[in-house]
């Protein structure tokens, strides 16, 4: 319940931005131009904000056909499967292009060597020069004409070549769209779960260690309620930051869901990565947090951290639940902490002894 009344606030708050600008340009509050201004909103779609931003700043105002412009390049080709398709239908019809000139490169080529063979016939019955002259000319020029033919189908190849390099980097664009998260820029919740299962593959396969810690920030939705949602998505912008800033090598960092966070730290042991989970834990709550629109001073965030390490014959699962089950023992010994699972003596770095 208190999930969907807090899905309700932010929307609304997505809602108000987009109408008071659509009033504020004096636009139709029409169904594309909402979807553009909430989406705006959202912060979702960097592309889209920076486009409307530079658009603005140029012109101090956003013409209809800004509007269908923007519509047509950021937001109806936004749905993945669509753009997905597209590149499909590319392909398809660059091999049927293909297809149609081979089979005319093969008619040519066929019927050049039954040419080949005919003149060679006629060679061996010619009497005269004038005769052998006439065959030979034949011959070049049968010749010269296959090999127009063999270039034109060169260069159709090597354009060809050309269009699929392209429509590989749009696919690959795609693949990495759809394995990140939109607000932060990290890892989504997709690419955490193949990245996990990955690490666990290539820790056990090399006998080496494997940490997890799941980050999740203490009392957020009281920070969201306070200060709003746009605010509360500015520091899950600040948060996703740091954990890009704090990692190196092969970790990997993702957002694992509204305002929780893991990190994957392959070849570590859970001593060390403790030292990472706190240097994150105070890296965050080492920041002043202000209001970019007015300077407001917003206080500071405090996150509560769950590390685990993988034993043997543990899958993604257990891992991950041994991480939560510490990081839920994080907010119920009084948040702004680590704990991991061994040794809660040891393990348990209690901020107020190490700050
Ligand atoms: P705790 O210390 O126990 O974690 O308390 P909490 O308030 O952080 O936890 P709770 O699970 O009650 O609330 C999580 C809040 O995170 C709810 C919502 O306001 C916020 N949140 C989740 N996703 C987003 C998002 O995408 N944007 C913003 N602004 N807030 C989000
Ligand atoms: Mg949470
Ligand atoms: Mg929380």
């Amino acid at each position: 319940m208190a999930a969907k009344q807090d899905d309700h606030n932010r929307t609304m708050a997505y809602a108000e931005v987009a109408l008071s600008q659509i009033k504020a340009l004096r636009q139709s509050a029409a169904p594309r131009n909402y979807e553009i201004w909430y989406i705006y909103a959202t912060g979702h779609n960097p592309a889209l904000n920076k486009a409307i931003n530079d658009t603005l700043t140029q012109r101090g105002r956003l013409s209809d056909a800004d509007l269908d412009q923007l519509y047509d390049d950021y937001l109806s080709q936004g749905q993945t499967t669509d753009r997905i398709d597209r590149i499909g239908e590319r392909v398809a019809s660059e091999v049927d292009d293909i297809m149609v000139l081979l089979a005319e490169t093969l008619g040519s080529t066929a019927s050049f060597g039954e040419n080949l063979r005919g003149e060679s016939d006629k060679l061996s019955t010619a009497t005269d020069n004038d005769q052998i002259k006439a065959i030979v000319e034949r011959l070049v020029s049968a010749t010269r004409e296959m090999q127009r033919t063999n270039t034109a189908l060169e260069e159709r190849l090597s354009h060809s070549k050309q269009e699929i390099a392209n429509l590989q980097v749009s696919l690959e664009a795609i693949r990495a769209e759809s394995l990140t998260d939109p607000l932060t820029g990290l890892g989504n919740r997709k690419h955490f779960d193949r990245a996990v299962a990955e690490a666990i593959r290539s820790a056990t396969a090399g006998s080496q260690p494997l940490s997890l810690l799941m980050i999740d920030i203490d009392h957020f939705k009281s920070f969201n309620d306070t200060y709003g949602h746009l605010t509360g998505d500015q520091v899950l912008r600040l948060v996703g930051t740091t954990l890009k800033q704090s990692i190196k090598g092969q970790d990997f960092t993702a957002r694992y869901g509204g305002e929780e966070f893991a990190v994957v730290l392959p070849n570590t042991p859970l001593r060390q990565a403790i030292i990472v989970a706190d240097n994150i834990r105070r890296l965050v709550m080492s920041k002043e947090l202000k209001k970019k629109s007015t300077g407001e001073n917003l206080g500071r965030v405090t996150l509560s951290v769950g590390a685990s390490t993988l034993k043997p014959g543990d899958n993604a699962e257990a891992l991950i639940e041994r991480a939560d089950a510490c990081l839920y023992a994080a907010k119920r010994n009084g948040r702004n902490r680590v704990i991991c699972e061994t040794d809660p003596e040891f393990c348990n770095v209690d901020s107020a002894k190490v700050a």
